[in-house]
Formats: C-alpha cells, sequence, structure tokens
C-alpha cells in the first residue's frame, strides 16, 4: 500500500491490488476514509498508517457500492458508513451481493481474510448534497455528487476548500470507462459532463483505481474517455484504446461494453 500526501489535508492510500485507492481527509479536527484498500495485510495496517499519519477516521464513506470499495469496516469495525442513497437502495436490491463477489474475488486469488464482510447499518446520504467536515471555523464542507454510469449508483466528493476530487471509478489512467452491470453509458456521459467544471476546480483528482491526477491530467483523462464512448457507442470492435491502458485486460472490458450497450 502507497501513502501518498497529496495535500496537507488529503492522504491517498493506493493499494497493491488493482491501484484501488482510499483517501483520508480531515479538517477542524475530524476525518474521514473514502473507499478502501483491498488486501487483508493493507486493512490490517491502515489504523496504524492513518493515526501515524494523523488522519485517524471518525467515519467511513465509499463512492460505490462495488464490493471492493466496501472494504473500510475490515479495518474499522462498527464504525458508520456512509453511502450516496442510490448505493443504500442498491445494497438493499441485492442484499449480500457485496460480500459474495468479496468471496468469490478472494477464492480465485486464494486471498484469504480473518472476518467476512459485515456492512452492518450503512448511513444513506442525499446525492447531490452536502456533509460537513469537522467543528468550528476549520470545518469544510465536502460537496456530493451524482457519479452514475460505471454503475446504477454513486457519488463523487468535492472538498472544495482543500481542492481535492474523489471520483471512484471514473477518469482512470489504468483502466477504461467500464459500463458495468446496471450501468449505462447515458449516464456515464451524464456523470463525466458532471464532472468536468469540478475538474476545473480542483488540484488533485484521485480515481478509484490508478494515480492520483493533477487538473491537467484529468481532464486529458476526461477527452480520452469521452472519445472511447464515441468509439463504443458507434460499436466498434477493436477501436484504439488510450495510451496506458490499451491491454488485454483493458480489451476484455470493451467487450463487455459493447455486450451491455448493444443487449
Ligand atoms: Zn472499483
Amino acid at each position: 500500500m502507497r501513502a501518498v500526501s497529496v495535500s496537507p489535508d488529503a492522504l491517498v492510500l493506493t493499494s497493491a491490488f488493482w491501484q484501488t485507492n482510499a483517501v483520508a481527509l480531515r479538517a477542524g479536527g475530524e476525518a474521514v476514509l473514502i473507499d478502501s484498500p483491498y488486501l487483508p495485510e493493507e486493512l490490517d495496517a491502515l489504523p496504524g498508517v492513518l493515526a501515524g499519519a494523523g488522519f485517524e477516521p471518525d467515519g467511513l464513506l465509499a463512492t460505490h457500492a462495488d464490493f471492493d470499495h466496501l472494504l473500510g469496516r475490515l479495518a474499522y469495525p462498527g464504525m458508520s458508513l456512509g453511502l450516496a442513497e442510490t448505493s443504500v437502495e442498491r445494497l438493499h436490491r441485492e442484499p449480500g451481493a457485496a460480500q459474495r463477489e468479496l468471496r468469490d474475488f478472494d477464492a480465485q486469488w486464494y486471498i484469504a481474510r480473518q472476518a467476512p464482510l459485515a456492512l452492518g447499518q450503512v448511513q444513506a446520504l442525499p446525492v447531490p448534497g452536502r456533509l460537513d467536515l469537522g467543528r468550528g471555523e476549520h470545518a469544510v464542507e465536502l460537496e456530493l455528487h451524482p457519479a452514475e454510469g460505471h454503475t446504477p449508483d454513486g457519488m463523487a466528493l468535492f472538498a472544495r476548500p482543500l481542492a481535492l476530487l474523489a471520483v471512484g471509478d471514473y477518469l482512470s489512467d489504468v483502466e477504461i470507462p467500464w459500463i458495468s452491470g446496471g450501468g449505462s453509458l447515458a449516464d456515464y456521459r451524464g456523470t463525466l459532463a458532471r464532472l468536468a467544471p469540478l475538474v476545473a476546480d480542483a488540484s488533485s483528482v484521485v480515481p478509484g483505481h490508478g494515480a492520483p491526477h493533477d487538473r491537467e491530467t484529468a481532464l486529458r483523462l476526461l477527452d480520452e474517455d469521452l472519445d472511447y464512448l464515441d468509439a463504443l457507442e458507434r460499436g466498434e470492435e477493436r477501436p484504439d484504446l488510450p495510451p496506458g491502458r490499451d491491454s488485454k485486460a483493458q480489451r476484455a472490458i470493451h467487450a463487455e461494453n459493447l455486450a451491455r450497450v448493444s443487449g
């Protein structure tokens, strides 16, 4: 797990698996952790790493309800987990799905965990909406923006005073736009359109997977992703994939996207 401080009050933790990012933010004497690292060793180390860096969380958040983003409770059992209303609805629509997918993935990679994932009570957050982080004059407001299309649910979090934007599974330098189950091309385009002005106001943009970006890089990825969505919409079987994302694994995601969009 790599820890990179992208601002004095924002720490990005990148898992060795899928380069999954967790983001710790602090303001006004409080901290939150958005999303989670993946590997058991990383989750075991997380409380020590965050406490040592001064980011001990008071609450957990997740950008969307895909299982790889929901593992914060494995490091902080019993801590409250806030999700967009759309994500809570998805968890209710598909009871046990996240736990089952985690079990299946762990089985595929022979990853052993000491405890199963228990999501317990989750807190549904209205999106669009706002969330206060911290108390007093140093408190900051987190803006919650809808981010659907990759999945049927989700939110991007913008800490405007910190110029930090956590987007979930969009604007990745390691993954092409992925229209997964319940997602849609039209919603994906809507999310990119919504993210563009936020990216323009951000200094750091943290995707769900891959490196944190500066503004220029994030805007370039956004353009590449729009080009890709155009090719997908045209039904191209072998489009040019963006530099750094033209791999067998990304071609497999493209094939899945094609099947979903044309089906
Ligand atoms: Zn993900």
